[in-house]
């Protein structure tokens, strides 16, 4: 596409103000510039294989100049340049080939709804810049609510647009949802308190003294997410005072370890002020032991906040709701919606059983936020913020709760297939089980099945050592060739005695990934694995003196 290529754009205030109007017509530049955008853009999208890699470093010299451009450019002329330098080197996320993380294909209906959203410009911050956005997104939020809670419309009637209530917290993502469930955690566990005016008026220091503690703590898994610790580091708790609990055999908080820490931290004068339970680990995808957690959090009185930022669309499902048990008795809840909602990057929320409780950080302002007014922008951390409440409203309309339960059920479904495929296999080894739709498995040359079922523990480490760096050269080389993807993490498997194992790592999100393509991800790999020519030639040989020896 190259309207005007010839000519050479010039700066004038009367262009700049037509790049401020709409052109309308079919015929305009808007139109042949959309056509022309879409057309490639559908050629990337339906293309499931990527073109020849080029270096991240290639890349990176094509983005290397400070200078911004002194003389403009025509639109049509930029928008060939972004589709050859950025758009074709993007990646694939929406490839069914594409099976390592989260993010998705996404329903088409959406495409055109970001226009709108992106046209509208509202500013979610406060009503005089959104009016019917900031109703929408409460109704968002308290379907969600609902979804969690599942209370009667009668709770729900006073509350949805009530100024001094808020249901919860829309936001971009599952770490500033994280973030906002331990600010309003921290603030109240050390609140105003007599001549003291708590934490989030005179500090963290002031409110130890008052409240006499040593230090402040939150309790999660060691398979929390990383973002707890972003969290732990803004409200000036500390990355370290992020206690992690050892898991079982399953990735899930251990309860007995769990009582354990809670008793060494109490005698230490430690306030834990708050326990997160994992809905969905990113890593395994397995569920903690939510209704014995919120138990223990009752009794202690401690904020109990569950992370089901990727899990938490799961409730969706009648078939599978009952996996979440439990959750409904959390004080907090993260669900975000650009994972298992398949929304676009930049929408997530955060749901508060008591809908009194995001008052513990309430802010006001002169101009705005002003005491008493329904602005959402005095109960969230982001100040202006996007309309993007409206694509989840959009979805849940036009997909539903059975569209979504469909959704889940078919990704669990399909999750559990691959399992049983890979655990079909001589040479592969389900490392963990979905209980939700991600696994994690790796490849094992059968002589080293063979080897590693008899090896001593030293002997086991050793050729775990030298199969973790198989699994990361077989990633690493499926990444270039750019037919599939899986995703890599590493695990402490009780059954290698907690030895660090590389495992890959597959996230069943697409709709569209068949079990044909499972297959082939499985023969690829397979077909990988021969190419590590001398590692497998060292694995060999450690397997041969293993099974000699007995
Ligand atoms: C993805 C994820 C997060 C972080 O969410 P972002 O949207 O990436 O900020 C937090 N917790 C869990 C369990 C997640 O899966």
């Amino acid at each position: 596409m190259t309207i005007n290529s010839n000519k050479k754009a010039t700066v004038s205030f009367e262009s700049l103000l037509k790049i401020f109007t709409v052109p309308e017509g079919p015929e305009s530049t808007l139109t042949q510039i959309e056509s022309a955008l879409s057309h490639n853009l559908n050629a990337f999208l339906n293309d499931h294989i990527v073109a020849e890699e080029k270096p991240l470093a290639d890349i990176e010299r094509d983005f290397a100049q400070a200078q911004i451009p002194d003389e403009p450019e025509f639109v049509s002329v930029h928008t060939d340049h972004l589709l050859e330098k950025v758009v074709a080197h993007s990646v694939h996320t929406a490839s069914p080939h594409f099976i390592g993380h989260m993010t998705s294909a996404l329903p088409y209906f959406l495409l055109p709804l970001a226009k709108v959203m992106t046209a509208l410009n509202q500013n979610l911050v406060k009503i005089e810049t959104s009016k019917a956005f900031t109703p929408l997104e409460r109704q968002v939020l308290g379907m969600l609510h609902h979804l969690i809670y599942q209370r009667s419309d009668a709770f729900y009637a006073p509350l949805m647009h009530s100024a001094s209530h808020s249901l919860g917290a829309f936001c971009s993502g599952g770490t500033v949802a994280n973030i906002t469930a331990l600010w309003v955690a921290r603030n109240h566990a050390l609140p105003a308190d007599g001549g003291f005016a708590g934490i989030a008026h005179s500090g963290l220091n002031a409110a130890l003294r008052h409240y006499g503690y040593d230090d402040l703590a939150i309790l999660v898994s060691e398979r929390g997410h990383y973002s707890l610790k972003k969290a732990a580091d803004v409200l000036g708790i500390g990355q370290n005072n992020v206690v992690t609990i050892p898991t079982d055999e399953h990735n899930r908080l251990d309860l007995a370890a769990f009582e354990t820490t809670l008793t060494q931290l109490k005698q230490k004068n430690v306030c834990v002020f708050a326990v997160v339970g994992i809905a969905g680990t990113t890593e395994t995808g397995n569920v903690d032991p939510l209704p014995a957690m919120a138990k223990i959090c009752q009794r202690e009185n401690i904020h109990f906040h569950v992370d089901a930022a990727w899990g938490g669309a799961t409730l969706f499902s009648d078939t599978h709701r009952h996996l979440l048990r439990g959750i409904e008795q959390a004080d907090s809840v993260t669900i975000d919606a650009h994972k298992q909602l398949y929304i676009p990057m930049g929408a997530g929320m955060v749901l508060f059983k008591n809908p009194s409780a995001l008052q513990a950080i309430e802010h006001h302002a002169q101009y705005i936020l002003r005491a008493g007014s329904k602005d959402l922008g005095s109960h969230t951390l982001e100040g202006s913020r996007s309309g993007i409440a409206m694509l989840v409203y959009s979805s849940l309309h036009i997909l539903g709760r059975r569209g979504y339960q469909l959704l889940i059920d078919q990704s669990i479904q399909k999750a559990h297939f691959f399992a049983r495929l890979i655990s079909e296999q001589a040479d592969f080894e389900l490392v963990s089980k979905p209980e939700l739709c991600l696994l994690t498995y790796r490849y094992v040359p059968h002589i080293a099945v063979k080897a590693l079922a008899i090896a001593t523990q030293e002997q086991q480490n050793k050729l775990n050592a030298l199969l973790n760096e198989l699994t990361i050269f077989m990633q690493k080389k499926q990444r270039e060739n750019g037919r599939s993807f899986v995703s890599r993490t590493q695990l402490t498997p009780l059954r290698w005695s907690s030895y660090p194992i590389v495992v890959f790592r597959v996230v069943l999100a697409n709709p569209l990934t068949t079990e044909d393509i499972l297959r082939s991800v499985l023969d690829e790999q397979r077909h990988l694995a021969q190419q590590a020519t001398s590692l497998l030639k060292m694995i060999e040989a450690d397997c041969r003196a293993i099974l000699d020896q007995s």
